[in-house]
């Protein structure tokens, strides 16, 4: 059975504009999809014949066993460009695609005095690609979430009123590395009263309040693809109007994340949610779009907002994060994770969204 990097491979080269003869990929996560390389410096070219991958000698021993037989692996203990550079005159190209998305101004005039052909920028080519995930990729993202649940769940109870945040999202981190987690994919987000009201708030010394919300939006990892979850949870008590407000993201959410679909819009996503926060009176307090791609990296295509036109391919995976901010007051967001089935959606995270009121 052929290997599926090779397979990606052949789909790069097949989706490269008919004048272009080859792609610099640069932005590594595209280049740990397309040979399994998990190191933190290398270049790979991805010609029509020809497949190689140039890293330094900090990865000699590494990478020739991550890659396997599906690019020649060129080690250079000098100069990586030096080497791209007689790499490109020996392989007789005319034109080179650059990931213009990624590669930084610095590297592309680098290439352009390097390379005698044309330089083509290209944005999203592999991106593109990876928003459909195999089963392989599937199943290493709910591994991810289901570690995240069970973290999530040996540290709620420990909580206190009057502890820090911080001290909150180490015990998490702490739980997630003990389950496996290679890394957190995001600084983990522990956010308490009014502080909730700032969606990417960083979790701060400041102590846990008795009758405030506690909102805790964290990662995981699991063979390089992440888990991304949100919970929001009462610290001792519930008044009404937490509860209320509550109940609107929950609604929110399970109507989203019960009703997307491949096919859909983004835009048509995201009105899932918005529309009932918007018709219950709190449309100025969702100010983020719903959600957004998840593999290898946690923000990647598609996104669900209402400015995305394109439609969601069969096979993405996408956090579905309705919230309401209401500023001095606080937040309630709840995020999980679904796959875009060909039969519709599956949720990868727990899903497990009833308030949960903290003996604290
Ligand atoms: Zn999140
Ligand atoms: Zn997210």
């Amino acid at each position: 059975m052929a290997d599926h990097r090779l397979a990606r491979q052949a789909v790069v080269v097949a989706s490269l504009p008919a004048d272009c003869d080859a792609l610099l990929v640069s932005h590594l996560p595209n280049i740990r999809w397309l040979t399994g390389f998990t190191g933190s410096a290398a270049l790979l070219l991805v010609a029509r014949d020809r497949r190689a991958l140039i890293t330094d000698f900090r990865y000699a021993a590494q990478a020739p066993g991550e890659v396997g037989g599906v690019a020649d692996v060129v080690i250079d203990r000098a100069n990586v460009w030096d080497r791209l550079r007689r790499l490109l005159e020996a392989s007789g190209l005319t034109t080179l695609a650059i990931e213009s998305h990624v590669m930084a101004v610095r590297d592309a005039e680098r290439i352009g005095a390097l390379f005698r052909g044309r330089v083509i920028p290209l944005a999203d080519v592999v991106e593109q690609l990876r928003q459909v995930k195999d089963d392989t990729e599937v199943a290493a993202i709910r591994a991810a979430a289901e570690l995240a649940a069970e973290a999530l769940a040996e540290v709620l109870p420990t909580v206190t009123a009057g502890e820090r945040e911080l001290d909150v999202a180490a015990r998490l981190e702490s739980a997630l590395r003990r389950r496996g987690s290679e890394w957190h994919p995001f600084p983990t987000i522990v956010a308490s009263g009014p502080r909730a009201a700032l969606p990417h708030a960083r979790s701060s010394a400041r102590n846990i309040v008795r009758g405030e919300l506690l909102l805790i939006d964290y990662g995981a990892q699991v063979d390089g693809y992440c888990a991304d979850v949100t919970r929001t949870v009462a610290v001792g008590s519930a008044d009404e109007r937490q509860r209320a407000v509550y109940d609107v993201v929950r609604e929110a959410q399970a109507r989203a994340r019960e009703g997307i679909r491949a096919g859909m819009t983004g835009r048509e996503a995201d009105a899932l949610a918005r529309d009932l926060i918007a018709c219950r009176g709190y449309g100025d307090a969702f100010g983020h779009s719903l959600g957004h791609g998840l593999g290898l990296e946690v923000h990647e295509a598609p996104r669900l907002a209402a400015t995305v036109d394109t439609v969601l391919p069969i096979g993405a995976v996408v956090t579905v994060e309705p919230g309401i901010y209401l500023s001095g007051w606080g937040g309630v967001r709840l995020e999980d994770d679904v796959w875009l089935g060909p039969g519709g959606p599956a949720l990868l995270s727990d899903g497990r969204t009833d308030l949960i009121i903290l003996d604290a």
